[in-house]
């Protein structure tokens, strides 16, 4: 006997775009070929050391052996109420406004369904990071998207969603720094966002998780409750991962609105556990130790941008300039669709590009660069597309 359908939630979920280019990817490498892949957003750079030594002395504690508590440990969470203290000015309290995460993908993806249901309306970014929509479709709601164009600086335009979608809409995602378009939202713009969420009683979700690689001291991305009055009507996505180079550690939080933090505390204790106290411990010592590891990772990223900038005009390629993140978003030359344009380089130059249409319908007649390899690697990738152009 077959197995049982699997659920219409598994089939609401978009075909996998990248899943040709991903064969053809293996294809390319089981013929030898040396492929460079600026494809992943997942830092090259190991977790600094002091972090990874934390580690070494917690993971011996047996009491870091047993369940971890849901929320996140008192320590954890006073940890993070410092960082974001220091970092934004921001003023929290941690048993109320803070909560452990298991990665910002695991809270995203669960936080859906404290306010999803059937009919409701989540507005996302697109092009955007996919778990916004996926989720919103596995809560039994429906994604809407919000285009980010290049004329409107990839900010979406608020005015253009209509008056029934904002009715009944519940949530409003916003992500800066910006992941594909590796963007920073003004102050102007957030105060709109809260303005906007006030004024439709939305809850606002924001994904901050590139807070820390940004290019400009003078210009550091903010976070959303920076804005007065945002708090009561915000919850924010921090995350280890890209700051500390912490990607396969698992280790993120939550801080904004005690009723929205405590909302999805209540999910994750039905369905979830905490984050392994070990890796609390350690992430105590990377909120509160010294930050220059972060410096040093921004000053790798920037003179990485600084190669591929230059490398891209040389080619005569059009593209923003990155302010933050490690990405840089192209325009695919000569009008053909991104896929094409990225299959061809991985055939032709064995360099692994993401195409936009990946992230969104707006994101087609772009791809997007990440700057996680050494710089040398990053000027062959250069070189090699640069041939074939
Ligand atoms: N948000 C954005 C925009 C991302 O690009 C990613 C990962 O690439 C995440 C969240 C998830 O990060 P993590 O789950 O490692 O905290």
């Amino acid at each position: 006997m077959p197995l049982p359908s699997q659920s219409n939630k598994i089939r609401s979920l978009p075909p996998y775009l990248f899943a040709e280019l991903d064969r053809k990817r293996r294809a390319v490498i089981a013929k030898g070929a040396d492929v460079i892949s600026l494809g992943i957003g997942d830092p090259d750079l190991p977790t600094p050391a002091h972090i990874v030594s934390a580690m070494q002395q917690a993971v011996t504690n047996p009491a870091y052996h047993t369940y971890p508590s849901y929320n996140g440990s008192t320590e954890y969470r006073q940890a993070a109420a410092a960082f974001v203290k220091k970092r934004f000015g921001v003023e929290l309290e941690p048993e109320r406004e803070i909560l452990g995460l298991i990665g910002s993908k695991e809270g995203l993806a669960n936080l859906q369904f404290a306010w999803i249901d059937a009919g409701d309306i989540a507005l996302v970014p697109e092009p955007g990071y996919t778990v916004y929509a996926s989720s919103t479709r596995f809560a039994g709601g429906t994604a809407v998207e919000m285009p980010l164009v290049e004329q409107n600086r990839y900010l979406p335009d608020l005015e253009a969603i209509a008056p029934d979608i904002r009715q009944r809409a519940k949530l409003i995602y916003i992500n800066y720094p910006n992941n594909p378009t590796a963007t920073i939202a003004p102050r102007s713009f957030l105060e709109k966002v809260v303005a906007f969420a006030e004024a439709h009683s939305l809850l606002i979700v924001s994904d901050n998780a590139y807070s820390e690689i940004y290019y400009d001291d003078q210009q550091r991305p903010m976070s959303i409750l920076q804005i007065p009055g945002a708090k009561a009507r915000s919850i924010e996505l921090h995350s280890l991962s890209k700051t500390y180079n912490m990607t396969g550690w698992r280790v993120a939080f939550a801080i904004g609105s005690a009723e929205a933090i405590g909302a999805l505390g209540k999910i994750k204790t039905n369905w979830d556990s905490g984050i392994f106290g070990a890796i609390q411990s350690a992430a105590v010592t990377a909120l509160t130790g010294p930050q220059d590891c972060v410096a040093q990772s921004r000053q790798i990223y920037r003179q990485r941008r600084d190669i591929l900038v230059s490398a891209l005009t040389r080619m005569g390629l059009s593209f923003t300039i990155p302010e933050a993140a490690f990405y840089v978003w192209v325009k695919v030359p000569g009008g053909q669709p991104s896929i094409n344009f990225c299959t061809s380089v991985l055939e032709k130059a064995h360099v692994v590009i993401t195409p936009g249409i990946g992230f969104g319908k707006s994101g087609e007649g772009y791809f997007r660069m990440t700057l996680t390899v050494n710089t040398e690697r990053l000027k062959e990738a250069c070189e090699r597309i640069r041939g074939i152009l």
